[in-house]
């Protein structure tokens, strides 16, 4: 990769005048790596090139691709911070910065066993300084793709470290951005390191199955294909094979690959939701359907944002197949997730996210909108509740309902507290009750995804200590500790007014007394 193949490759994407601010970063950051080699005795300049690659093919706004370009110019050579902000601007400056942050929190942790743990905190923590931008996590997970696909450059003990936080951080966080096609390729890699002979084996098992149902698979491919186009519902039909790794995972529970339905699934792209529903209907009409095996994200999105139906049918060999039914758009974001939100130069969600409004975000990445609160009551030097952000960025999230179907974004483990706090903290207080799913249901009840929410109350009820065992968001801890506080303060001074109205009734008595 050098200057002309970058800036061809930019080139469909981006204005004139983004071309040539490019071409600038380009030059200013080739002057300051000069003399620089990378392991692989390339010169340095080619890995910023190579990740601004990347961050184009993922369809990043112009900013971004700068940015990725310079990421490495403050942590390796003379560059300083208000040059880069004086030579290009305030947001390119602001996201090399926030790179350059998560790598030196990287630094500095040599000894592999207490590595990953500080590691993950550390980032957790960096990535919530940096989390006003989550544009800086993009650029970090392009850099890690690039020296992932780099790795075989590195000493051995260097390349299994890096690919377990690869693996252990990095892609879950792609994951958490849906962006599908970054964390198969990031897991694919880092298992190749992490474990070379099971990456072998499972391949070659992989290879072998997929043999025996190719065959069999194309035979349905072409019945659907053809009674689509019969039905004349246009649509794009083609086979997705399971990576390596998750085959692997998922042979840890299901240890007999025949017993594995999704090895390789055929995937239908059509133009809108309801045509989704039509072919859904229409593979049912053909082949007889594993009904437990019925998904409908796209009613009931995956915390992620992923969207799609899914289905396994019995085809006429007897062959398990399933199908993935989702629209253009929705294909779209499976594989790109966040960064397609970053349209090339469409510059939208950059400019929501410099005026700090962030409504223009997807509905399902309200995780992100903690995330930039957190941040700012961080900088305001107010209480939050960081072990709460890492279940955010590291855990699983579900979606509840209220009883109007307003969805609620919330980490696994919420109770109905958390979710009476995240719809206002005046009708948590007075909460005396949850109906579930039309169902009473105690304070410790573990909401699950797809429940349907409604808090009773009474005008009675108050907060007490023993909410705090039942809430585990830092949103509703922090609410209620205000509340409790405000209540205890409040009892106190009834108290206090009390013992005055009771002395000053002694002293009275006293009076009297004497007279
Ligand atoms: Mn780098």
């Amino acid at each position: 990769m050098d200057k002309h193949e970058l800036l061809r490759v930019a080139k469909s994407h981006y204005s004139q005048q983004q071309l040539e601010v490019l071409e600038r970063a380009i030059d200013y950051a080739t002057e300051m790596h000069e003399g620089q080699l990378r392991k692989s005795g390339a010169p340095y300049i080619t890995h910023p090139l190579h990740v601004a690659a990347l961050l184009i093919e993922w369809g990043m706004d112009i900013d971004t691709i700068v940015a990725g370009v310079l990421h490495d110019t403050i942590e390796d050579t003379p560059a300083a911070l208000d040059h880069i902000e004086h030579l290009f601007s305030r947001d390119v400056a602001f996201l090399v910065d926030g790179v350059t942050k998560v790598s030196q929190a990287r630094a500095g942790m040599r000894d592999l066993e207490s590595y990953l743990p500080q590691t993950r905190d550390n980032l957790t923590k960096l990535l919530i300084a940096v989390g006003q931008d989550i544009r800086v996590i993009i650029i970090k997970l392009a850099d890690r793709l690039h020296n992932m696909q780099t790795l075989q450059y590195k000493s051995p003990p260097k390349q299994k470290k890096i690919a377990r936080e690869t693996i252990e951080v990095f892609a879950p966080l792609a994951d958490r951005l849906n962006m599908g096609r970054v964390r198969v390729q990031l897991e694919e890699l880092s298992f190749q390191y992490l474990s070379p002979k099971e990456f072998a084996n499972t391949k070659t098992l992989m290879a072998s199955r997929l043999k025996k149902s190719k065959r069999k698979l194309e035979r349905v491919r072409r019945e659907v294909e053809d009674h689509l186009n019969q039905e004349k519902i246009p649509h794009e039909i083609d086979g997705r094979v399971k990576s390596v790794y998750s085959l692997y995972k998922k042979m840890k529970r299901v240890p007999n690959i025949d017993d594995i339905y999704d090895l390789m699934a055929l995937r239908i792209v059509v133009d809108d939701v309801s045509t989704c529903y039509l072919v859904l209907g229409e593979l049912h009409s053909m082949y007889e359907p594993m009904v437990d095996r019925i998904k409908d994200y796209i009613a009931q999105p995956k915390p992620n944002g992923y969207q799609s139906l899914h289905t396994t049918v019995i085809a006429h060999s007897g062959q398990p197949v399933e199908f993935q039914v989702r629209t253009h758009e929705m294909h779209d974001y499976a594989e790109r997730g966040l960064a397609a939100s970053f349209h090339y130069n469409e510059q939208k969600l950059s400019d929501a996210y410099k005026k700090g409004t962030i409504a223009q975000l997807p509905a399902d990445l309200h995780w992100i909108a903690d995330l930039q609160h957190a941040a700012s009551l961080i900088k305001e030097g107010k209480e939050f509740n960081e072990e709460d952000l890492k279940v955010d960025l590291f855990g699983d999230r579900i979606f509840v309902y209220s009883p109007k179907g307003d969805i609620y974004d919330l980490p696994a483990g919420a109770f109905p507290l958390d979710y009476a706090y995240r719809v206002h903290s005046d009708v948590a207080a007075r909460a005396s009750g949850f109906m579930v799913n039309g169902k009473m249901e105690p304070f410790n009840y573990q909401l699950k995804h797809g429940d349907v929410i409604e808090v009773l109350t009474n005008k009675h009820a108050k907060p007490n200590q023993d909410w705090q065992q039942h809430i585990m968001t830092g949103h509703a801890r922090m609410k209620l500790r205000a509340q409790l506080r405000k209540g205890g303060i409040l009892g106190r001074l009834t108290n206090a007014a009390a013992i005055i109205q009771r002395k000053t009734a002694e002293r009275r008595a006293k009076k009297r007394q004497k007279k």
